[in-house]
C-alpha cells in the first residue's frame, strides 16, 4: 500500500495528511479505512495510536514497524523518561494498540499541568528549504511543543499555522502548505530561554530510548542538584535561593509567557525538591536542567539519574553485591561534597585532605565534579558586587560568537541591536546595565545590522540560489520576493540594485 517516506522528524500525522494529498483522497475516512482497516481512527497530533495495524498495512515495504514509529514521529520520547517504567511500558502498548481513551492520561499529560500549544506552528525558513529540497512542506516534531518556541537551525521565532493543534473533527489531516502557513516578512528573532528548551526538546527527541529513572532516582538526583548548587542546610534544601536563580537566569519574557515570573517559587518547583510521589512535565525538568547543568546533554542526564540507587536507603557501610560502580560514585560524590561545605571552596578541600577524592572523581566523573565546583563558585560570587569589567568581557566574547556563528547564515533575522541582546541570557538586564558596558556597547555599535545591510544581505541569498540553479530574476521580482516595498527600500540596498543592473 502507498505511503510516502517519512522525513527527519516528521509527525506521523503530517506524513498521513500528505499521504491523502498524494493519493487525492477527498475522504478522511476512506485514508482510515485504507491505511488503519479502521474509519474510526482519530487523527492526533502528538501521542496516536492503532500503530500496530498502520505498521501492519505500510511498514514492511518502508522498514517501519510501530515501535520505530512511536519513537521516531510522535512526540512520546518527550513523555516516557518522565513516567515511572511500568507506566511507559502501557503507554507504548497503548499507542501500538488500541488504548484510544487511556493514552493522553499514561502521558501524564493531565496530571503535570502540560499544555499544548493551540496551532500547529513552524518556521517559514524550514518550511522555504523543504520546499526547495522535497518540493512540499512538513510538520515538524521539535515545532509543536509549548516552552520551546524557537528554531535552533534559524534562531527565530515559530510562527502559528491555522491548523489547531487539537481538532474539531477526529478525523482531520491537514498537510502543511502555503495556504495554512502564511507569514508576512521575516520572522522575528528568538529569545535565549526558547532556545535553550528547544534546544533540550531535541535531545530529548533524539533520545527515545533514554531510560525512566524511578522516583526514588529523581529525588536522588534532585537532592544532589540542590547541594552542587550550594543551596542545602543540613537536611533543609532553600528553596527560593534556587528559584532566584532560576529568575534570574531565564528571560523575563520566557518567564511570563509559561506563568513563572512569580517572585515565590511555584508548588511544583518546591515539591520536586522534595521527595517524588509523582511524575513532573518535561518542561518543569528541562526548566531546572537548562539552569543548573546548562551544556549537558538531556540524554546524559537521564542516563545519570537513572544510575542513582534505587533502593530505599542505602548505607555508608558496605556495598551492596549489585550496582557495585555506582554506589561507589554516589558515595563519592557524598563525599565531596561533604569536603566542600566543610572547607568552603574547591582549592581548600583538596588541601584539607581531600586531593585524593579530587583525583578520583576527576579520573571517574570529570562532568559532575566540574559542574558541581562551578556551581560552588557562582554562590560565592553572587553575594558579591558584580564585577562589571569581567562581565563586560564575558559578554563581549560571547557577542563576537554569536556573531561568528550567524554570519555565514544568510537566514537569520535582521541582527539588529535587539536581536544581539536577545542571544544573551539575562538579556533585559544587560540591556538595562549597557552604559557599564562599554566592550559590549562598541561592539553592537560596530555590528549591529542596519536596515539596508539586512536587504542586501536578503538580496544576496536569493541572488546566489538563483544562481546555483540558474535562475535569471526581473528586478521587480526580486524587490518583491525579499520583500522591499520602494518606500521602505534604502539607499543602500537601491545602490546594490543598481549595480546589479550595470552588471547584467
Ligand atoms: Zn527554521
Amino acid at each position: 500500500m502507498y505511503f510516502p517516506m517519512l522525513h527527519q522528524d516528521e509527525l506521523l500525522y503530517s506524513a498521513l495528511a500528505r499521504c491523502r494529498v498524494h493519493l487525492g483522497l477527498d475522504s478522511q475516512k476512506e485514508l482510515l479505512r485504507q491505511h488503519f482497516s479502521d474509519p474510526w481512527v482519530a487523527a492526533t497530533t502528538d501521542l496516536p495510536n492503532h500503530l500496530g495495524k498502520l505498521s501492519q498495512n505500510i511498514g514492511r515495504p518502508l522498514g517501519l514497524d510501530a515501535a520505530l514509529l512511536v519513537r521516531r514521529h510522535t512526540l512520546f520520547p518527550l513523555y516516557a523518561p518522565f513516567i515511572t517504567p511500568e507506566r511507559r511500558g502501557r503507554l507504548e502498548k497503548a499507542m501500538v494498540e488500541d488504548g484510544e481513551s487511556g493514552t493522553l492520561g499514561l502521558s501524564g499529560i493531565t496530571t503535570a499541568a502540560v499544555t499544548w500549544p493551540p496551532w500547529l506552528r513552524f518556521c517559514p525558513t524550514c518550511l522555504a528549504e523543504m520546499h526547495a529540497r522535497h518540493g512540499e512542506y512538513y510538520w515538524r516534531r521539535e515545532w509543536q511543543v509549548i516552552g520551546a518556541n524557537a528554531c535552533i537551525e534559524h534562531l527565530c521565532r515559530l510562527l502559528d499555522s491555522s491548523v489547531p493543534f487539537r481538532r474539531r473533527s477526529r478525523y482531520d489531516f491537514q498537510a502543511a502548505s502555503p495556504w495554512n502557513c502564511p507569514h508576512r516578512g521575516p520572522p522575528a528573532p528568538a529569545d535565549a530561554s526558547d532556545l535553550l528548551i528547544a534546544k533540550g526538546v531535541r535531545q530529548l527527541l533524539s533520545s527515545p530510548d533514554a531510560p525512566s529513572p524511578t522516583f526514588r532516582q529523581w529525588s536522588r538526583f534532585y537532592h544532589s542538584l540542590a547541594v552542587e548548587q550550594g543551596a542545602t542546610k543540613g537536611h533543609h534544601i532553600r528553596v527560593g535561593m534556587l528559584w532566584r536563580r532560576v529568575l534570574s537566569r531565564h528571560s523575563s519574557n520566557w518567564l511570563a509567557s509559561n506563568g513563572l515570573l512569580v517572585s515565590e517559587a511555584p508548588h511544583w518547583f518546591v515539591a520536586m525538591f522534595r521527595k517524588h510521589r509523582k511524575s513532573f512535565s518535561f518542561l518543569q525538568h528541562l526548566t531546572v536542567w537548562t539552569c543548573f547543568r546548562q551544556g549537558q546533554d538531556a540524554g546524559s542526564l537521564l542516563l545519570e539519574a537513572a544510575r542513582l540507587p534505587d533502593e530505599e536507603k542505602v548505607s555508608d557501610g558496605a556495598a551492596p553485591v549489585t550496582g557495585h560502580t555506582d554506589w561507589q560514585l554516589f558515595q563519592q560524590r557524598k563525599k565531596w561534597l561533604k569536603a566542600l561545605g566543610k572547607a568552603g571552596g574547591t582549592k581548600r578541600a583538596r588541601e584539607q585532605g581531600g586531593q585524593s577524592l579530587y583525583f578520583w572523581l576527576y579520573r571517574h566523573d570529570r562532568q559532575w565534579l566540574m559542574v558541581t565546583n562551578a556551581g560552588r563558585k557562582v554562590e560565592h560570587g553572587n553575594h558579591r558586587q558584580i564585577d562589571w569589567v569581567r562581565r563586560d568581557r564575558q559578554l563581549a566574547k560571547r557577542l563576537i560568537r554569536i556573531e561568528v556563528e550567524s554570519g555565514e547564515n544568510l537566514a537569520v533575522p535582521r541582527r539588529s541591536q535587539a536581536w544581539f541582546l536577545s542571544q544573551l541570557p539575562h538579556s533585559a538586564s544587560v540591556e538595562k546595565n549597557l552604559r557599564r558596558l562599554p566592550l559590549c556597547r562598541g561592539f553592537l555599535g560596530k555590528y549591529a545590522e542596519s536596515l539596508g545591510e539586512y536587504q542586501v544581505r536578503r538580496l544576496t541569498k536569493v541572488l546566489i540560489n538563483d544562481a546555483l540553479t540558474g535562475r535569471v530574476r526581473k528586478k521587480w521580482e526580486l524587490e518583491r520576493l525579499c520583500g522591499l516595498q520602494t518606500s521602505r527600500t534604502t539607499e543602500l540596498a537601491r545602490s546594490f540594485l543598481q549595480g546589479l543592473d550595470e552588471k547584467l
